[in-house]
């Protein structure tokens, strides 16, 4: 068995033998060594209110889809050229989902992975190479998709854009150059005709607008009422195709939509998926058109030899079953609400609350020095969270200015779960 290390010697090892830019969470770090549902355990025995964990969807360690995986690992795990049931019926159970066009479905192992196929897609049916992009996305760690992301291109270390990305402004209403107001939507929209033209200056047509549904790096955004559809209209005209980034955001978090892009009315004509579709376990996926999928069909295979095995695909229909089978999403649905209504209850009292927002069980509070001049506090944000750490709730910080409470914990997230945060926060909201 794996030897027990105490915190400081687990550290040491890690500076000394692993990536030396992995980072850890808090100013003391925690050793978590068990996960049921929303609580996570520290080696003690202590439980923490996990607020931040969107991977683990259905709850730390389901004993469903454990089973589901520990059952198919134990009978046969192997590629994509044999037949097997698990990959075809997951296809039919993930399509179900989605709006008919999106039909054609690719598997794959990350993220990353998954945006990284869509761009050679995209490519393909285009014959373009551009991408137009939202400042301070983020859409994976290779190479490509490090290019198509401002949070890390225009971050540190990171090299600037490239001459094949244009970036357009995030749909920001509470910080951007469009403020609150039915229009802002449509006018950050019309910020992709200048972009498209930018890039056709430099030589470089448009293959693919890439476009997180509701927006992570960028400080828990959502996306504002009409910003989407006029978006894609302006991609779709300029002969692009329209990719919804639903990694972090997908299979129900949004609560009224089962996919965050059904919220802005639009269809996608590619949407990539990762994070929750596995519960933890590393999966991903491309779903595209029939037309889309054709124009990828060249000669050359794409073969992915863990995208699809039996034991993924097992665990990905698990997933589905517990979301369907528990109501996860309608659960994502009534608690975000209560949540939100709490949160702006808080803001009445708590000055440094400058702006509240989300969709279901994707929630940001972005936290200022000056309510009217919203000048942002990542002090404040980084105290809060340290405090509400040592309150045993666990929470982080994102957003341009790393001022935003980032909130979105599994989505079996209950109405009492929801009750001991905002008591906490509301204590540490008072103290800081
Ligand atoms: N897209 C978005 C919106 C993400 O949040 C992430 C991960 N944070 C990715 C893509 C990349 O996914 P992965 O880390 O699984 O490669």
């Amino acid at each position: 068995s794996v030897p027990q290390r105490s915190n400081d010697e687990i550290l040491k090892l890690r500076r000394q033998w692993l990536n030396p830019t992995l980072s850890v969470s808090y100013r003391e770090p925690l050793k978590i060594v068990r996960g049921e549902g929303v609580w996570l355990y520290d080696q003690h025995g202590q439980a923490y209110l996990d607020m931040v964990n969107n991977v683990c969807h259905v709850g730390h360690c389901h004993p469903r889809v454990v089973e589901a995986g520990q059952t198919q690992m134990a009978r046969l795990n192997t590629n994509t050229r044999y037949l097997h049931d698990n990959i075809v019926e997951y296809a039919l159970r993930l399509t179900a989902t989605l709006p008919v066009p999106l039909s054609v479905v690719f598997l794959t192992n990350s993220g990353t992975e998954a945006n990284d196929l869509a761009l050679r897609l995209a490519r393909a049916h285009t014959k373009a190479r551009g991408v137009i992009v939202v400042d301070h996305a983020y859409h994976g760690h290779s190479p490509s998709m490090i290019e198509l992301s401002p949070y890390k291109f225009n971050g540190k270390g990171g090299e600037g854009p490239s001459a094949h990305v244009g970036v357009v402004a995030m749909p920001d209403t509470y910080r951007g150059v469009f403020r609150e107001g039915p229009e802002a939507g449509r006018q950050f929209g019309q910020l992709l005709q200048p972009a498209i033209a930018d890039l056709h200056a430099r030589e470089m047509a448009t293959a693919a607008f890439y476009c997180e549904s509701l927006m992570g790096c960028g400080g828990q955004l959502v996306l504002p009422d009409g910003y989407l559809p006029e978006a894609y209209e302006a991609v779709r005209a300029a002969g692009g195709v329209c990719l919804a980034d639903e990694v972090q955001v997908g299979f129900g978090r949004a609560g009224e939509h089962f996919w965050a892009f059904e919220g802005q009315y639009v269809v996608p004509d590619i949407v990539t998926m990762g994070k929750p579709i596995g519960n933890g376990h590393p999966m991903g996926a491309v779903v595209t058109t029939p037309e889309i999928a054709s124009s990828f069909v060249t000669g050359m295979e794409y073969f992915n030899t863990f995208g699809g095995n039996p034991v993924s695909c097992a665990i990905g229909l698990a997933v589905l079953d517990v979301i369907a089978e528990e109501q996860l999403q309608e659960n994502a649905r009534r608690v975000g609400a209560f949540l939100m209504d709490g949160l702006r209850n808080l803001q009445r009292r708590h000055d440094c609350m400058g702006d509240v927002r989300g969709q279901g069980l994707f929630v940001g509070v972005e936290l200022v020095r000056d309510h009217d001049a919203r000048v942002p506090d990542q002090a404040t944000a980084s105290a809060v969270v340290e405090a509400m750490k040592a309150r045993h709730v666990l929470l982080s910080t994102e957003g341009p200015d790393d001022n935003v409470l980032k909130i979105k914990p599994p989505i079996v997230f209950s109405q009492a779960n929801a009750e001991q945060f905002l008591d906490t926060l509301d204590q540490v909201l008072t103290s800081v």
